[in-house]
């Protein structure tokens, strides 16, 4: 997290927390193992992505964290491995996206780790833990076994911090995916329902991490959102991008000039950039330096 209290490039507060795991693991001769619930579904909202389905925004992601195992394994033989804990089933019901959008997303996303030989990945989900069962059931019986009361999280939220970061940056998404041509109430009806739709996604994902600590006690937590100082998770960034909110399912991958950022479709089409198809589908979109220089808005916001 920006300002998140660290000191230094290497903060030894934040490292405190994950030295010992590690050691373990060295001393075992074991590979190091991280936990990283990521990659849940597409957003449903079309002005940001393009389409139900991993992209280049996604391919791009993954060659990064697979890169970062190697870069591990260069110091320590035994390597490193990244387990992908989609969260996708854990809460799509809330973001109005199909379980079957869920399950095409995870089979295309496997498909893609294969395809670009990143040996150093694997995924895990919902799926995995209660094989067999129906997906409704899966979610009522993750939320009965490990889910906070959302009195204690709308604590947390009133004492600030963190956790107030986390329901903003979550209130935001909702209200950007839900504001869409399919709502018909008022703005502030909307707002109400972000706010409390936020707070039931915060809920699920908080019983999916306590399950996963549970299944994986001595795997390193990894989390896509910012961290402050000193927590028990690593917060990473995946792509490029000044937004460090923003992900590869919630956006579309953009080169420019040599490299890669991620924006909203709709702020790349602003921008002029074109769109580039790979296998027969929409991929991702190139920015040529006049289209950059003519748009302006987005991509200068891109670059600053
Ligand atoms: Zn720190």
């Amino acid at each position: 997290m920006r300002d998140g209290g660290c000191a230094g490039r290497v903060c030894l507060r934040c490292v405190r927390h994950h030295l010992d795991a590690v050691h373990s693991a060295m001393r075992d001769g074991r590979r190091i193992e991280f936990v990283l619930p990521a990659f849940p579904t597409k957003s449903p909202n079309p002005a940001k992505v393009l389409g139900p389905l991993p992209d280049l925004a996604e391919e791009l992601a993954l060659r990064f964290l697979n890169e970062l195992c190697e870069r591990i394994s260069e110091v320590y033989a035994p390597g490193a491995a990244i387990l992908i804990c989609s969260d996708g089933r854990v809460f799509n019901d809330l973001l109005g996206v199909s379980d079957d959008n869920v399950t095409a997303y995870a089979q295309a996303l496997d498909a893609m780790i294969t395809r670009i030989g990143a040996d150093r990945l694997e995924q895990f989900s919902l799926d995995d833990v209660y094989t067999g069962a129906g997906h409704e059931d899966m979610r009522t019986m993750l939320s009965a076994g490990h889910a906070p009361a959302l009195e204690e999280l709308r604590e947390e939220v009133r004492a600030g911090g963190a956790p107030l970061a986390m329901y903003r940056g979550i209130t935001r998404f909702m209200l950007e995916d839900l504001s869409g041509p399919a709502w018909t109430g008022t703005r502030s009806a909307l707002q109400r329902r972000c706010r409390d739709l936020a707070y039931r996604v915060i809920q699920r994902s908080r019983a999916w991490g306590n399950l996963l600590d549970r299944l994986f006690p001595t795997a390193i937590r990894l989390s896509i959102h910012p961290q402050p100082c000193g927590t028990d998770k690593i917060g990473i960034l995946l792509a490029d991008t000044p937004d460090t909110w923003l992900t590869p399912w919630h956006s579309v991958a953009v080169e420019a000039g040599g490299r890669f950022t991620l924006m909203k479709r709709a702020e790349a089409e602003e921008a002029g950039a074109e769109l580039v198809f790979a296998g027969g589908r929409p991929s991702h979109y190139v920015l040529h330096q006049a289209a950059a220089s003519h748009g302006g808005g987005p991509w200068d916001r891109a670059c600053a």
